[in-house]
């Protein structure tokens, strides 16, 4: 696959919110749907930046999820690895893509796929859960005592990279993946920032294996399997406008680290001639790292808002995002 192919980039502006428009907020940032870009205002100049695909406030959930990420469903349903991301500050919308648009329609698409298969291919599929937290992995699917334990990552030739002792639930239909979603999202760690109350301050990964035995004609099996990783990244807004200080400032700081690792691994992959691609240097890009390059395919999917009181954080986004083509 060619690098423009595996690594797309989106870029979606949500509404003003309502307390912006009391407030009597001004607009900053504008789409230019069939150009691809996004148009930042500042004083008298603007820019312009360019990305594979950009949504407006009027894109309905169902088209970002075609545009963006049916493509890499589809490929995982084939056997290859994919991971989405949703990228940007706390309020920007990251997780009402992820989980009103991207993971459902994933569930969707995966078992409607099997369904119409299932006459001639069987299938497995397993789903696990789980977050970051200032650099500790948590399983989201164990209640109780032993979600406080962080698990380790070990490495071995045969597996690769991978959570030792996280649980991986076997699933049967849309609606038993999405009762494992829900699940989990009740053990999530949030904690309130000034910015957003609901504000989450870890990374949530949410892991689909799919595993395809097929026959063929001279009876032989083919066994195949596609690993998706769907991403809602802790809020990467700078820490001297959230107010953070003590615990808070050590997970923006841990936070920092990893949004710049995998922004680096993704440069680096980008890039394309770099020698070296640092997926050491997080636990996140180390976890995705069979997931990431290679024969994989990757969407981020950068979030903003439009207020001008948004406007350096929106343009740090639109940065961030920007190095990843
Ligand atoms: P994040 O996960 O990035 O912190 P959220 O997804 O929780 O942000 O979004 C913050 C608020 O804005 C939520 O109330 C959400 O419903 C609303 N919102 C976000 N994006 C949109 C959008 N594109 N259209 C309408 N409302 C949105
Ligand atoms: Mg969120």
């Amino acid at each position: 696959m060619s690098k423009s192919e595996t690594i797309k980039v989106a870029f979606r502006l949500r509404p003003l919110n309502s307390t912006e428009k009391q407030d009597g907020r001004k607009v900053c940032c504008v789409v230019h749907e069939d150009e691809g870009v996004i148009e930042m205002q500042y004083g008298d100049s603007s820019k312009r930046f360019t990305f594979d695909s950009v949504f407006s406030a009027s894109s309905s959930q169902r088209r970002i999820y075609d545009v963006t990420t049916a493509p890499l469903v589809q490929s995982v349903l084939e056997g290859f690895n994919g991971t989405v991301f949703a990228y940007g500050q706390t309020g920007a919308g990251k997780t009402h893509t992820m989980e009103g648009s991207i993971i459902p329609t994933t569930f969707e698409h995966i078992f409607d796929h099997i369904a119409l298969n299932s006459a001639k291919d069987r299938y497995l599929v397993h789903a696990s859960f789980f977050e970051i937290y200032n650099e500790e992995i948590r399983d989201l699917l164990t209640a109780g005592k032993s979600q406080q334990n962080s698990l380790e990552l070990r490495e071995s030739t045969d597996a690769g990279v991978y959570v030792q002792g996280l649980t991986s639930t076997v699933v049967k239909s849309a609606s038993e993946i999405d009762a494992v979603l829900q699940n989990g999202n009740k053990n999530r760690s949030v904690g309130s920032t000034l910015m957003n109350s609901q504000s989450s301050r870890s990374h949530s990964i949410f892991s689909i294996v799919v595993e395809c035995c097929s026959t063929d004609e001279h009876n032989n099996e083919h066994i195949r399997v596609g690993k998706l990783n769907l991403v809602d990244l802790a809020g990467s807004e700078r820490q001297s406008k959230t107010g953070a200080t003590g615990e808070r400032l050590k997970e923006a700081t841990k936070i920092n680290l990893s949004l710049s690792a995998l922004g680096n691994v993704i440069s680096a992959l980008v890039d394309g001639k770099a020698k070296h691609i640092p997926y050491r240097d997080s636990k996140l890009t180390r976890i995705l790292q069979d997931s990431l390059g290679g024969n994989t395919k990757t969407v981020m999917l950068a979030n903003a808002g439009p207020a001008d009181c948004n406007a350096d954080e929106s343009l740090s986004t639109l940065r961030y995002a920007n190095r990843a083509k």
